[in-house]
């Protein structure tokens, strides 16, 4: 018998699919592709970071996230035995069109585009991080606040009619004050006050795995922190270029920014 999962995936109509308790493999730019890896391999890299591989059960998988740059077309990791061929797919995002009152969003002055590269650095360096992992399994993920929420991530975005780079979260609407809770265990790696993010967090879940939740009224957690799997990290706000209350969840895998929808049980 034919699930049917498995019915609309072979008419193409879904073109995810999923291990248990592994992200949905969708390989896509923006995407993660879980790839089983056969008993030889248990390092793989690409472009020089490593990629997270899961504990040894059964089996053992990679779980890469393809960059939102990436491509159409075949792709090639590096493994300590015989590297590893993924095929890109072809995948449509929508545009959006978005308006900010204050212009210094869209063409910030130097000293902002100063402390701009300050932060992405910053960053960078959190999200190109490689820690050991605290888990056995591959950690479970919630929705780390509550409302409805549309298919936001991978969105070409023009700001006042100018192209900016393309959206690497996903948003959900919330009124200002709402919690926001860690959706799996991690430590937090990294707090701030961003030009473009607002109020921060990033949180580190271990080889690579790193959240980020942006535009928070308050932060209330320190660098350095523990957190479980619930525990409140800020509220929602509305700091930084933003044209309402929202928090913006962002997931990055082998500093690739994926899509937080494929962390959540479909
Ligand atoms: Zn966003």
């Amino acid at each position: 018998m034919l699930s049917i999962k498995k019915i609309l995936m072979l008419c193409g109509l879904i073109t995810t699919t999923q291990v248990f308790g592994l992200p949905q493999d969708s390989r896509r730019a923006g995407g993660i592709a879980v790839i089983p890896l056969t008993q030889n391999v248990t390092e793989v890299k690409y472009n020089g970071l490593p990629v997270l591989v899961t504990q040894p059960n059964s089996q053992r998988y990679a779980v890469f996230g393809i960059p939102l740059s990436t491509p159409v077309g075949t792709l090639e990791l590096q493994t300590n035995s015989q590297p590893i061929q993924i095929e890109v797919k072809d995948y449509k995002y929508a545009q959006q069109r978005l308006t900010v009152k204050n212009q210094d969003y869209v063409n910030p002055k130097q000293e902002q585009l100063d402390r701009y590269a300050r932060e992405a650095k910053e960053q960078n360096d959190i999200y190109t991080s490689f820690t050991a992992a605290q888990w056995a399994d591959f950690p479970h993920f919630i929705r780390p606040t509550a409302g409805k929420f549309s298919n936001s991530f991978g969105r070409k975005r023009f700001f006042n009619g100018e192209e900016r780079a393309p959206h690497s979260g996903l948003d959900i609407p919330a009124p200002v004050g709402q919690k926001v809770i860690a959706p799996a265990a991690g430590i937090v790696v990294g707090t701030g006050d961003y030009f473009f993010n607002g109020k921060t967090v990033l949180i580190d879940h271990g080889q690579g795995l790193i959240s980020m939740f942006c535009h928070l009224s308050q932060i209330k957690v320190s660098k350095g922190q523990k957190l479980s799997q619930g525990e409140v990290l800020g509220l929602v706000g509305k700091t930084g270029r933003v044209t309402g209350a929202h928090l913006h969840w962002g997931m990055s895998l082998n500093n690739a920014r994926v899509d937080p929808q494929l962390f959540l049980s479909p």
